[in-house]
């Protein structure tokens, strides 16, 4: 999954005063720690792409097994709450939750590709991918209430912070476009192979900056809108 892990990060940012403990910028870079993991494992020729009975799957044993995954949320979550000192254990639970949702969503679309633990010969995944168009909507639809809930529980401080959201909306639901419909449809008509896409280097740093792009403009946005007190 890509675009609707950002989901239940915007959902969370709706509520600063009394819900979340975490900024919105934090939590897109939170849903998607795994993801920055497997983007630099990818830039350092560790993970990558593979076919595996014709179809695209990942090999991602280090960035997400469940074990891995698992231990990367307790990890951030207790990074978080040494870096805010008072933010205290209700940080550390949103923050490792936050990190977690990834490998459930990721479980949910991915053809089996997510071992238990590194090394595991079983993979798991429920392979919604292999429905492109279910995928698309799906991602792009948890996205869409996410942003709903998220305007709806603030209002913008001038008029760019009322269209930002939307317009960010738009280019996530094109970003999800690209990476996943395009390649999905490619598949079924037999016309796709990752592994004559360019190296990994290329991959990893465009998979990196884009991350890094999303969580600076959502920042941006955020601070231009503020909790609605009625
Ligand atoms: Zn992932």
């Amino acid at each position: 999954m890509f675009m609707g892990h950002y989901a239940p990060a915007i959902w969370l940012g709706r509520d600063e005063k009394n819900g979340a403990p975490i900024k919105l910028w934090q939590a897109f870079l939170a849903v998607q720690m795994i993801d920055i993991v497997f983007f630099v494992l990818v830039g350092f020729g560790f993970e990558g792409t593979l076919i595996s009975n014709g179809d695209p799957i990942f090999n991602i044993p280090w960035s997400h097994s469940l074990f891995s995954s698992l231990l990367l949320s307790g990890l951030a979550g207790l990074g978080f709450k040494l870096w805010k000192k008072l933010s205290g254990w209700r940080a550390f639970w949103v923050v490792s939750g936050l990190v977690f949702s990834h490998w459930i969503l990721d479980f949910i679309v991915h053809r089996p590709d997510l071992p238990l633990f590194p090394g595991a010969d079983e993979v798991y995944g429920l392979g919604v991918w292999n429905f492109p168009w279910l995928a698309y909507f799906l991602e792009v639809g948890l996205l869409f209430f996410g942003f709903v809930y998220w305007v709806s529980h603030t209002k913008p401080l001038q008029l760019q912070y009322r269209i930002a959201p939307w317009v960010l909306f738009v280019l996530m639901g094109g970003i999800q476009f690209m990476i996943v419909t395009m390649p999905g449809l490619q598949v079924q008509n037999g016309t796709f192979d990752p592994t004559s896409q360019p190296q990994g280097v290329f991959l990893s740093v465009s998979g990196l900056m884009t991350f890094f792009a999303l969580a600076g403009t959502i920042g941006w946005i955020e601070a231009g809108r503020v909790l609605k007190t009625d």
